[in-house]
């Protein structure tokens, strides 16, 4: 369609009357990217082939060259642009072990699509029925699974963990005061989250005004889970200050070592203090951003084992389902689909045990006169931060059709298998190296190496080491960062310098520094296992050869 020698601006758009031309022209287009990321993937590395050099300079000069075009170009070459884009981009293959950084699945790509055909604002039920009856479903269908009701729960589709431990805190200040949305935040409110709790209430609590210096960290155990006696004696010492504290974040699957909090300590150390100092109980919201799919084995029969998961999976099936059958004891929780759900991003459920408590954060129908009266039933979104919403609930529900439960504990299972395997291999290959999370049955599996003598991970914990050595240590395993980092496009690892707090023989707290090799991709199998510890065992040698020459000459 040609005006005036310009294309017709209905080209950019789908067609109004379901024309097969305007189809196929949109399926050309989109099959051209599909190719083009095909023909640049490669399965023997980690990064999708291309030229692009990202030197320290390349975003100055791409901010330099970049302008708006007066007139545009063909979509189809722009997808040769956006292709570009793709060039040298980290990609999913079998050695990709950085971190919680999932592939997006096909039903969960399926699902954004479906939501981007009709763009329904998922603000509001009229606007955006589609993402309204697919946010219902899925959070009926995600209580269910955890053990909340869900004839009384509720929650919304929102921005990330994050978003969800923002959230918690906005219900836990208003269950507490309800007229704090009119006049501010008291001034005397505390939050609490552990050590290896993610930085999202950290960013949370600035926000909300309640000041970090109201976020008070409690201590960990050796396998990264909440110190309850700490927390026990941490809330107490806010109350008798005249504090009130409001929320707590229980985290089920931590960020790095996937420590997972008991949520049933948790409950009854909150209520008991908060009983004791005549204060109303803490919102507890289990962060089980990464964690929570792990819900997906709470009815799975380990006597029975119908998918033949190996002895050493459901071994940490075990100690994984029982934290994770404590889950409906939390006020609220989150599913991250954009991590274990394998959905793109950004598409995270914050999931409520009891939807009334939503109203204490809604709008009055004069605040929000755009939307919200005759819609269909009960769906208005004025407690959402948000005001438009995309409908990611859309993607959740295809990918939770798709795979069904069984897919899920299939592929989950998968990801522990791996890391069974890894553990096993590494003990019998790397003596230098320790794991440092070994009580975490879990898809991450963190690495510490040491110098022939020097003391090893379980003294390290035990908090007789010198601070010395302890740091000493970490400077080698920050050489293996190094190292690993030099050759990310070969096999991607992570890495943290925030793993635990041990304390040393002078009474510091130091963290340790460790690798990690955090399994996520589909396409990671359990046979890959020796390649990959051989090829970290190569690495590692290097890298305590280099250390003990540094050592020797300084
Ligand atoms: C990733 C993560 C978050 C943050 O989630 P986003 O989706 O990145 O906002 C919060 N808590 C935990 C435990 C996480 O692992």
């Amino acid at each position: 369609m040609e005006m005036n020698g310009k294309p017709d601006v209905r080209d950019w758009f789908p067609s109004e009357d379901g024309n097969p031309e305007q189809r196929e022209r949109m399926m050309e287009l989109i099959e051209q990217l599909v190719r083009g990321v095909d023909e640049l993937k490669n399965p023997d590395g980690v990064n999708l082939k291309g030229e692009k050099q990202r030197n320290p300079d390349f975003y100055g000069r791409l901010a330099s060259q970049s302008v708006i075009p007066s007139e545009g170009v063909p979509m189809q070459e722009v997808n040769e642009e956006l292709l570009k884009l793709l060039h040298g981009h980290p990609y999913h293959t079998k050695y990709f072990f950085t971190n919680i950084l999932p592939m997006a699945s096909i039903p969960g790509m399926l699902g954004m699509l479906t939501a981007m055909l009709v763009n329904g604002n998922n603000l509001w039920d009229v606007y955006g029925p589609a993402g309204a009856e697919a946010e219902v479903r899925v959070i009926a269908m995600m209580s269910k699974l955890v053990g909340y009701d869900a004839r009384l729960s509720g929650g919304y589709t929102t921005w990330g963990g994050q978003g969800a431990v923002f959230s918690g805190l906005r219900i836990a200040i208003a269950k507490y005061d309800p007229d704090a949305l009119k006049h501010g935040v008291p001034n005397n409110l505390y939050a609490f989250c552990s050590e290896a709790a993610h930085y999202s209430l950290l960013k949370s609590v600035e926000a909300a005004g309640i000041g970090s210096d109201h976020l008070v960290k409690v201590k960990t155990m050796p396998d990264s889970s909440m110190d309850v006696a700490d927390l026990r004696s941490k809330l107490e010492k806010a109350a008798l200050s005249g504090g009130v504290p409001v929320y707590i974040v229980a985290t089920t699957g931590t960020t790095d070592a996937i420590g997972i909090d008991d949520l049933a300590e948790i409950r009854a150390a909150a209520e008991e203090t908060a009983g004791r100092f005549g204060l109303p109980c803490p919102h507890i919201h289990a962060d089980s951003a990464l964690g929570g799919f792990f819900a997906f084995f709470n009815d799975y029969d380990l006597q029975e084992n119908p998918l033949r998961f190996s002895a050493g999976v459901l071994n940490m099936l075990k100690g994984i389902q029982r934290k994770m059958r404590l889950l409906p004891l939390a006020d609220s929780l989150c599913f991250d689909f954009q991590k274990l759900g394998q959905a793109p991003y950004v598409s995270s459920l914050f999931l409520l045990k009891n939807a009334a408590d939503l109203r204490l954060m809604d709008l009055e129908a004069d605040e929000t006169p755009y939307v919200g009266h005759r819609g269909y039933g009960e769906y208005h979104t004025g407690y959402t931060l948000e005001c438009s919403r995309m409908a990611s609930s859309i993607s959740m529900y295809s990918l939770l059709l798709s795979f069904g439960a069984e897919g899920y504990q299939r592929l989950l299972a998968q990801f522990l298998e791996v890391n069974l395997r890894f553990r096993e291999r590494l003990a019998a290959e790397i003596p230098q190296a320790d794991i440092a999370n070994p009580d975490n049955p879990g898809i991450s599996t963190l690495i510490r190496i040491y110098l022939p003598g020097s003391p090893r991970f379980s003294e390290e914990v035990g908090g007789t080491c010198s601070a010395r050595d302890i740091e000493r240590t970490n400077l080698l395993n920050e050489r293996l960062f190094e190292k690993l980092g030099e050759r990310r496009d070969r096999m991607f690892f992570g890495d943290t310098k925030k793993h635990l707090l041990a304390g040393s023989a002078e009474g510091q707290e130091i963290p340790l520094y460790v690798s990690k090799f955090f399994v996520i991709s589909p396409h990671t199998r359990p046979e890959l296992v020796p390649e990959i510890v051989q090829y970290l065992k190569a690495c590692i040698s290097e890298v305590c050869e280099e250390f003990s020459v540094s050592l020797a000459k300084s």
